[in-house]
């Protein structure tokens, strides 16, 4: 324990104390010297990173705690599936002018990945103290279907909501609505910076019945959480997880809607048009989604918001177009890439666990699906068997295999043996801690160029 490595840019001078992180070999720890600042007695002492630690941390060192980011010009997620990714990421965010979200899970995640969202705030605030990241960093309550997730994300202090209606929208227009809004919509045309969105009365019925459940339910949910100030958080709703692209005249109504019914949000989250598939690039005809990007993004400034970009990892194709439609004012979410990013240097440097890491998830696979939309044909991943080391990092050039490990986390991730112990999880960890740096660079560059691509100013 004496033993440990202290990191520099973590020494931190608070009255009579002095606060820093180390590493002590299979863990880092934070030792505090001088007064007991987080518990124990006078002189020196050492805590294990846990969530009482955390909360101290907060409390002391304010710039470890989330704030708000959609308020900011440019703000992109950075989920960090496993909890390692923040040195990385804390590089690229050190570079790029745009705020950054940490603390990105959804449920989903969390149920997957077996985490909490405490662990997931804590580690982003270890983070940032240890590697001395001062901008300031967002937490988000990704994907939040239901009041208890709402509450549990809130009262952590997470500082951004984003509320999923896809369980309230009917894409056949079967649902009802509460507000009679013939006066508003009803034959009118609504000039957005040159495009006419207009609301015949077959239009007007069909949104209603897509979205009038969904738009009470956020409505419901604001009034319930946020409205009179019981908590502050951003709130970002999302409309992506749909079968079809959202059509202008939907975004128009939805923000409209939730605009004229009081409710303070700060992002939207369409469905595009073409494919948004995880962990690989745009798939569809770049220059028409240029064109709906335009739409959207007037949508967005007509009424003060921003436009949410999901599933943006590694959409290198669209984000030219994303960053310029909306004259640099945008949210973009990735989540999956920096898993791959973190498998990758496992096929780079310990082959043996990556083969067979990557023989049990063509096992998985199918059970994965259920999780996660993809078209993923496991055809075309070459055979490993056919593979030396040294091209297995080339398998995360190839489309098919990276949906097949990226689909795949969560099984790989709480895999156990027959004695219930864990067949991946443990080994991976203490592969990814030493093997810290070589993440962290491949995280720089990879989500860098997300930056870059996306046309944002550097610091
Ligand atoms: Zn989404």
């Amino acid at each position: 324990m004496e033993n440990f490595n202290i990191y520099p840019k973590s020494v931190n001078l608070l009255e009579g104390a002095k606060v820093y992180m180390a590493d002590a070999g299979d863990r880092d720890v934070l030792v505090c010297e001088g007064k007991p600042y987080f518990g124990g007695e006078e002189g020196k002492n050492v805590f294990e990173l846990n969530h009482e630690t955390a909360n101290t941390l907060r409390s002391l060192f304010p710039f470890t705690a989330p704030v708000p980011v959609l308020n900011k010009d440019r703000s992109v997620g950075v989920g960090d599936r496993l909890g390692i990714a923040g040195p990385g990421h804390i590089r690229v965010f050190e570079k790029y002018d745009a705020m950054p979200v940490f603390a990105q899970q959804s449920i989903r995640e969390l149920n997957l990945t077996g985490r909490t969202y405490e662990d997931v705030l804590d580690s982003a605030s270890f983070y940032v103290f240890r590697e001395n990241f001062t901008r300031g960093f967002g937490a988000d309550g990704d994907h939040l279907k239901k009041p208890e997730d709402i509450e549990y994300a809130l009262s952590l202090g997470f500082t951004m909501i984003t509320l999923d209606l896809s369980d309230h929208i009917h894409a056949d227009a079967s649902g009802s609505y509460s507000q009679n809004v013939d006066d508003i919509y009803l034959g009118k045309t609504f000039d957005i910076e040159g495009n006419e969105i207009r609301f015949t009365k077959e239009e007007l019925a069909r949104v209603s019945g897509v979205y009038g459940d969904a738009l009470d339910f956020a409505v419901k949910m604001y009034d319930m959480f946020l409205r009179d100030g019981k908590y502050q958080a951003e709130f970002e709703i999302s409309i992506d997880e749909t079968g079809t692209p959202t059509r202008p005249s939907e975004h128009y109504f939805v923000a409209g809607e939730l605009t004229r019914r009081g409710v303070r949000f700060m992002t939207i989250a369409p469905r595009f048009i073409g494919e948004f598939q995880k962990g690989i690039d745009y798939i569809g005809d770049v220059n028409a989604f240029d064109g709906e990007m335009a739409v959207h993004a007037a949508i967005a400034r007509h009424f003060g918001f921003k436009v949410s970009v999901h599933s943006g990892s590694d959409k290198f194709s669209v984000f030219p177009s994303v960053g310029a439609r909306t004259n640099q004012k945008y949210h973009v979410k990735t989540a999956g890439t920096n898993w791959l990013e973190a498998m990758k240097i496992v096929a780079m440097h310990d082959p043996a666990l990556y083969r067979e890491i990557h023989a049990y998830a063509l096992t998985a696979f199918e059970e994965a699906t259920q999780y996660y939309h993809v078209t993923t044909n496991l055809n075309n991943i070459p055979n490993l068997e056919t593979l030396s080391d040294a091209e297995l990092p080339k398998l995360f050039q190839n489309d098919d295999a990276r949906q097949l490990i990226h689909i795949t986390y969560g099984l790989i991730l709480s895999k156990t043996d027959e004695a219930g112990i864990s067949k991946f999880r443990t080994r991976l960890y203490a592969f990814w801690r030493r093997h810290e740096e070589e993440y962290a660079q491949a995280l720089e560059s990879h989500i860098g160029r997300h930056l870059e691509t996306l046309g944002c100013p550097r610091v």
